[in-house]
């Protein structure tokens, strides 16, 4: 099981999670309203692609690749994540109706500030997931697991 916390102050960012293989599974969503997570509650993985997600459609171009983060970011679900606040900066705030996660990390750690994590949640993406930066959070093993 683990813990993930903040890199720069320590703070916990999630609950604890046990991880499971990344599957890339197709989108199933096409309605309005929120999208599934594709990770069950109390589990991480890792999605070893680039995260990329497509922009919203535009007239000239139906499928812009925009790279949103980088590899190995950390899947979770969204209500396992702990202590994060949104972004201060509106403009990592964008979305239709929710956040689209398309403009960088959207989520700061509450107790420093420090970018931990991209939320997906606008009536547009597939899935309704909580990336977190590998780079910004540290993996603890609780020492429970160890007995
Ligand atoms: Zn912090």
């Amino acid at each position: 099981m683990t813990v993930f916390t903040c890199s720069n102050c320590g703070a916990a960012v999630t609950a604890v999670l046990r991880e499971i293989p990344f599957v890339d599974e197709p989108a199933v969503h096409h309605g309005s309203g929120p999208a599934p997570s594709r990770m069950p509650p109390g589990a991480f993985a890792r999605d070893p692609d680039r995260f990329e997600q497509p922009s919203e459609p535009t007239s000239e171009n139906q499928t812009l690749l925009v790279p949103a983060g980088p590899a190995l970011t950390i899947v979770v679900h969204p209500g396992d994540i702990r202590g994060l606040s949104l972004h201060p900066d509106r403009r990592r705030l964008n979305g239709c109706c929710r956040l689209d996660g398309c403009d960088g990390p959207n989520l700061v750690c509450a107790g420093c500030g420090a970018e931990i994590a991209t939320e997906q949640s606008d009536c547009w993406v597939s899935w309704h997931d909580v990336r977190l930066d590998p780079a910004a959070v540290v993996e603890h093993r609780p020492n429970s697991e160890q007995l």
